[in-house]
């Protein structure tokens, strides 16, 4: 077969780079690289863009546009800049995308890719969560491929029996807890930023590693599950399972569960999303539960973790509720590593902003979802500001 045209959006974080090991196991003629993105690690992008040949590498920064032509000089691989040519990167014909981006910055060159009606690889949960059933409309309008990479979400994707899709009774999403699963309130109140990116299973991105810490991460898969697989609100419940080892499992109404298990490693979902509809070995840790000996499973705690609340309020809300949050999350996530907020400071100011912009019409276009963004963060960077002038 000839070999599958490929861009990873995103391709110098943690799950890019997770991808182009995925493609190095898939072996030689198996892909065409076509365009790779990143925004400040311009070496790690001229790299890999020149590892994979691949026909353009693009910074979203465009002051480090010489940067990078310098660093790809010679390689034959084209330089770009900006956030417009990240989204242009995104719409060059590819069979397969992985969307990596972090954060709201993936919504608008995500959406480009999967204009293309080709297979996207969705990593970015921020998309599901801001603008869930715009993407979703579009995927059908487009009619591309959407494959869950979030592990939670690749996970009920593979254990999903389709023909019975209505005896779907729930999903239960894993959580591992974070770090502060086991600390007491008090201690996760003054909880600092390098303790909250020390992730005990998962090696991730700093801004995840923390909203697993706040359980936040769990709250944004709650609404980007609910979006994917058509759920209601009740049908996504959580479940604290501190060993990473089943990814998720889906409830049906004769009382059967099917989970999914792997060592956790992002490298299963990527390596099924690229694989799939087959399976194919993947450069993965192999499961011996044997030496495991037990899995254990418990309700998460609804006042230590606030998030899940809030997350299920947004669910309920509908419409622009969950961009509100997102971006109300991501203005408070920002303030807690700059150490200009407390880490429960996060969700109080999540919780503000949702009770302050409710109710939430839905979102008609992307701009809709821009302008809630931008309100929501503003109105989070008020009470932010409100809070420092309080206790300075
Ligand atoms: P990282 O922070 O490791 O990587 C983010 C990527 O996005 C990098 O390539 C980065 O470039 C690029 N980037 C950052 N800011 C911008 C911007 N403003 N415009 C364009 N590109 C930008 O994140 P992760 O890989 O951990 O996560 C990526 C996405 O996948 C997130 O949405 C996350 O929630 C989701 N996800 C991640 C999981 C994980 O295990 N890591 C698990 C499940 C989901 P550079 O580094 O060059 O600045
Ligand atoms: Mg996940």
């Amino acid at each position: 077969s000839p070999p599958r045209r490929v861009s990873i959006l995103g391709a110098t974080g943690s799950i890019g780079r997770s991808t182009l090991d995925i493609l190095r196991h898939a072996g030689p003629g198996a892909v065409e690289v076509v365009a790779l993105t990143g925004r400040d690690n311009i070496a790690g992008l001229a790299e890999a863009a020149r590892e994979f040949r691949a026909e353009v590498a693009v910074t979203a920064d465009p002051s480090r546009y010489e940067d990078l032509k310098a660093a790809l000089a010679g390689s034959g691989v084209e330089a770009a800049a900006g956030e417009r040519a990240v989204i242009e990167a995104a719409a060059r014909p590819a069979d397969w995308t992985m969307a990596a981006i972090v954060g709201s910055a993936g919504l608008a060159p995500t959406l480009a890719a999967l204009r293309q009606g080709r297979t996207l690889a969705l990593a970015n949960k921020e998309c599901l969560v801001s603008a869930g059933g715009l993407f979703i409309e579009e995927a059908a309008r487009a009619g591309a491929e959407l494959l869950p990479v979030d592990s939670e979400h690749n996970a009920i994707f593979q254990v999903l029996d389709r023909p019975n899709r209505a005896a779907v009774e729930k999903i239960l999403l894993t959580a591992s807890g974070g770090p502060f699963r086991d600390w007491p309130a008090e201690r996760i109140a003054e909880a600092t930023p390098e303790e909250a990116v020390a992730h005990p299973n998962w090696d991730m991105g700093a801004k995840i590693s923390i909203d697993s810490a706040s359980m936040f991460n769990k709250g944004l898969e709650m609404i980007e599950a609910m979006h994917l697989f058509a759920l209601r609100p009740d049908q996504v419940e959580v479940l604290v399972h501190p060993q990473s080892i089943v990814h998720s499992m889906v409830a049906y109404v004769d009382g059967a569960v099917l989970a999914q298990m792997g060592a956790p490693d992002m490298r299963h979902a990527i390596g099924h999303a690229f694989h799939h509809p087959a399976r194919a070995p993947l450069p993965v840790e192999r499961l011996d539960l044997a030496a495991i000996g037990a899995l254990e499973f418990r309700a998460p705690d609804p006042v230590r973790f606030p998030a899940l609340r809030l997350a299920r309020e947004a669910m309920e809300a509908g419409g622009l509720a969950g961009c509100a949050l997102n971006a109300a999350k991501e203005a408070a996530l920002e303030a807690f590593m700059d150490r200009r907020l407390p880490f429960m400071g996060m969700a109080q100011v999540v919780e503000e902003v949702l009770s302050a912009l409710s109710p939430f019409a839905p979102a008609g276009s992307l701009d809709d979802v821009f302008a809630m963004d931008a309100l929501a963060r503003a109105a989070a960077g008020e009470r932010i500001a409100a809070r420092i002038r309080a206790s300075g």
